[in-house]
């Protein structure tokens, strides 16, 4: 497929919902639920989006970007014709599928359009049977799309738009096979929306193969850390983190908080162990059952959990605006994984912060991860917790369990820290 670049960005000054010539019942339904204004993803995506065009959406979490691609398709596919899917949304993990349809049903009120979330971890009979009923969107993780196209149940011949969400972290865990199988059954003329963190490379040659002349809108901040978020770090043993987190806690008192672990195990171990001293604690992870998943975010977003304790997977995709705290009890794995961390609080412009343990012998991963960030984190301290960590030894090859940018590769040797514009050029490609 023919493929050209073009660079855009939002100019309009403050543009309005109603200049966009979105439908009264759309109109309706935004007043309903209180989007004022649009966003700028939204201001910048959704004009196009109905004019047909490809797009590329650069834009983190929270910025709006579902109902950027959920209202071009609500007014796209006004009309109902068949049973047949015609917008198809894939996501990278159960979660985000389920907050997205939640988002297209919520934006679609007053019509007839039918929306069906397909993931794994939940039966695939009931899935046929909604499919069998007729759906107009699908919003699904890669893999269970797969499974079901290979079961024959569903086509998607009829397509008009096809969204990639998340599309680089749908590449980070591996789909980028799953992505292009789907893509290569999907019809050729097609719209295609892709939205994105970030735009390494690989993500640039999935655009070029898969849409056509695509517009690139690029929405990510220059500092991509979230303004209203403050970030501070704590120097802490392993062995004492536990302890810190208690008198983290203790001193807070959060409204409600993620705390980010980097593995399935370690989640559950500190879940065990915190919940034995506050209540209102939970875990989530991807060896739960889906519907023990499920349960634990809804009683989350309906406040019934105040610390949610998660990996990197399945926590990024969570959209809940009252989260006031963010503790990475681990430093995370890869240096993205820290703006979608900390990025789930500060939702909406609403105020958040975050806080960072970082073991002695961790220095160059806090180097890394503010370099990436382009602002260096705040040193806090608790009485007991608190001396600097050894940052001279961010220098290459100094790292003793060096923090990847990507996985499978050895991180890119650390550059001196500057924090001014410089830190920028050496940001990671993917
Ligand atoms: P998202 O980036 O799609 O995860 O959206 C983040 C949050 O912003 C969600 O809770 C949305 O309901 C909310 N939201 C999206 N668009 C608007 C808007 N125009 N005005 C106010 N809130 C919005």
């Amino acid at each position: 497929m023919a493929s050209k670049k073009k660079r855009a960005r939002s100019s309009a000054a403050s543009p309005r919902f109603e200049d966009f010539g979105l439908s009264a019942t759309t109109l309706k339904v935004l007043r309903a639920v209180g989007y004022e204004k649009p966003t700028p993803i939204q201001a910048g995506m959704i004009p196009r989006a109905i004019d047909g065009d490809d797009l590329i959406g650069q834009a983190r979490t929270g910025t709006g970007k579902t109902a950027a691609f959920a209202i071009p398709i609500i007014e796209v596919l006004e009309t109902r014709r068949g049973k047949s899917p015609r917008a198809l949304v894939l996501v990278p993990t159960r979660e985000l599928a389920v907050q997205v349809r939640g988002e297209i049903l919520r934006l679609a009120q007053g019509r007839r359009l039918t929306c069906v979330a397909l993931y794994g971890g939940k039966p695939i009979r009931g899935q046929i049977e909604k499919l069998r009923r007729g759906a107009d969107v699908i919003v699904g993780t890669p893999g269970r799309v797969l499974d079901h196209m290979s079961r024959r149940t569903l086509d998607l011949r009829e397509l008009e738009i096809v969204v990639l969400d998340e599309a680089d972290r749908m590449l980070d865990i591996g789909f980028r096979p799953d992505i292009e199988r789907i893509l290569r059954q999907c019809p050729a003329e097609r719209q295609t929306l892709l939205l994105s963190a970030t735009v390494p490379p690989p993500i640039e040659r999935l655009a070029q193969r898969y849409m056509y002349e695509p517009v690139s809108l690029d929405f990510s901040p220059e500092d991509i850390s979230v303004e209203t978020i403050e970030q501070f770090y704590f120097t802490v043993e392993h062995s004492r983190k536990f302890e810190l987190l208690q008198r983290l806690l203790t001193r807070d008192n959060p409204r409600q908080a993620i705390v980010f672990c980097r593995t399935k195990r370690r989640t559950e171990t500190l879940f065990r162990r915190l919940s034995k001293q506050f209540q209102q604690t939970a875990c989530i992870h991807g060896d739960m059952s889906q519907n023990n998943r499920d349960r634990v975010m809804e009683r989350f977003r309906a406040g019934k959990i105040r610390y949610l304790i998660a990996t990197d997977v399945v926590g990024r995709g969570i959209d809940v605006t009252s989260i006031s705290h963010i503790v990475n009890f681990d430093t995370p794995q890869f240096c993205d994984d820290y703006v979608h961390r900390v990025g789930r609080t500060g939702r909406m412009g609403r105020e958040g912060v975050a806080y960072t343990f970082v073991a002695p012998e961790e220095g160059p991963e806090l180097t890394r991860i503010e370099q990436r960030i382009n602002r260096q984190l705040r040193r806090d301290e608790i009485s007991g917790f608190g001396a600097v960590p050894e940052r001279a030894a961010a220098v290459p090859g100094a790292a003793k369990a060096p923090l990847t940018d990507t996985p499978g590769k050895p991180a890119a040797a650390p550059p001196p820290p500057p924090f001014g514009r410089r830190g920028r050029r050496h940001r990671r490609a993917l």
